[in-house]
């Protein structure tokens, strides 16, 4: 299965994305995960990225579309992979039809932007190795500490409230036209984020299992 989840920024893509990944047992690809390893790592790539990621603006197309292509043609994503934060723009969606890639669904989790507010002020990311928590929704079993590798749970920079409010904006201008770019192709499934994650999770393996 080739999947894209759609859905502002907090929507709760990634987690959900860790759950049909192992379900399906395809990889996922997160280009927000990439371009932050990038940056941890200090590479050139990193480097640029950072300025737009800490402001809550997109990183430019072209920067994320190779990064894109590159993972793409790795050998583990030839039996499908779910993009996760890829394309959040038309011209990405269109770079990526015209890489020959045959997308199965492009799967939207939608979020009330007052909820997301109230969800990204309890995340939290581990420093070590990337993976998120929420104060409330998705604890660790130890406070402050990830469960997989131990390392410190920090708040991520562009989880700032006024950072999120700009994201939430970004996300409606370039991101939410996706919707109807996908729908055009008869490839759009809309799932409404619930309360609970695991009732999202229910909705979402229905709908895949339904294509
Ligand atoms: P979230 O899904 O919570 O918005 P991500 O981890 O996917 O966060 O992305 C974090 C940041 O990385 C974005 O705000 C943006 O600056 C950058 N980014 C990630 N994916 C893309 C993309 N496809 N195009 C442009 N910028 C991106
Ligand atoms: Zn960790």
């Amino acid at each position: 299965m080739r999947l894209i989840l759609l859905g502002a920024p907090g929507a709760g893509k990634g987690t959900q994305a860790e759950i049909i990944s192992e379900k399906y047992n395809i990889p996922t690809i997160s280009t927000g995960n990439i371009i932050r390893a990038a940056l941890k790592n200090g590479t050139e790539m990193g480097l640029k990225a950072k300025s737009y990621i800490d402001a809550g603006e997109l990183v430019p197309d072209e920067v994320v579309i190779g990064i894109i292509k590159e993972r793409l043609a790795e050998p583990d994503c030839m039996g499908g992979f779910i993009l996760d934060g890829f394309p959040r723009t038309i011209p990405q969606a269109e770079a990526l039809d015209n890489m020959g890639i045959t997308i199965d669904c492009a799967l939207s989790i939608e979020v009330a932007d007052s909820e997301i507010v109230k969800r990204m002020s309890g995340r939290r990311v581990c420093e070590k190795c990337g993976a998120s928590y929420h104060t409330e929704f998705k604890k660790p079993e130890v406070d402050g500490v990830c469960n997989l590798c131990e390392g410190k749970l920090v708040i991520r920079k562009d989880d700032e409230p006024e950072t999120v409010l700009n994201r939430l904006n970004v996300y409606h201008e370039q991101t939410e036209p996706l919707k109807s770019y996908y729908e055009n192709q008869n490839k759009l499934l809309i799932v409404q984020g619930q309360q609970e994650l695991k009732e999202t999770t229910a909705l979402v393996l229905k709908a895949l299992s339904e294509i």
